[in-house]
């Protein structure tokens, strides 16, 4: 397992759209590993592939119920809506409001190659929302109300 370097925004890979995985290889299991071990050392309670310069439709979430690693996350279904703050380990020390579906079902691939089904609800629907607008090349500074401090993303670099 390694610590990856994070992509901050300014870095054109953040804005590109990710590439489905066609098969679960060890290379992709490994760098779920990696994603995960880089999220927790970071204190993130999510982290998207593309957050390692890499274009594929991987993400990693722990909003408190224990990590889970999944390939090819798709938002199937949606109820209600709910706004709170929200931040990203690619753009730090900014923060600000972003309204979410209040509940998402998720449909995904785990590890196994099994395909699974997760109803999310409160913080893990919200963090599962942003990691896959990452896989679309979406930030929540694009969504976002009370950015502060206000980003302009010309001015920053990787
Ligand atoms: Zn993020």
């Amino acid at each position: 397992m390694a610590l990856m370097p994070i992509r901050k925004l300014g870095d054109p890979v953040l804005r590109q759209v990710s590439k489905p995985v066609p098969k679960i290889t060890k290379r992709i299991i490994k760098l779920l590993k990696d994603m995960e071990e880089t999220m927790y050392a970071a204190d993130g309670a999510g982290f998207a592939a593309p957050q390692v310069g890499i274009l594929e439709r991987l993400i990693v979430v722990d909003a408190g119920e224990g990590p889970m690693q999944m390939i090819n996350p798709e938002i199937v279904a949606y109820s209600g809506s709910e706004t709170d703050i929200e931040g990203c380990l690619s753009i730090p020390g900014v923060s600000g409001y972003v309204e979410r579906h209040a509940k998402v079902t998720v449909v995904w691939t785990d590890t196994h190659g099994r395909t699974r089904r997760t109803e999310a609800a409160g913080m893990l629907a919200r963090a599962l929302q942003h990691e896959i607008d990452h896989l679309d090349g979406v930030l929540f500074i694009d969504k976002a109300t009370g950015v502060q401090p206000p980003v302009d993303e010309s001015e920053w670099r990787s």
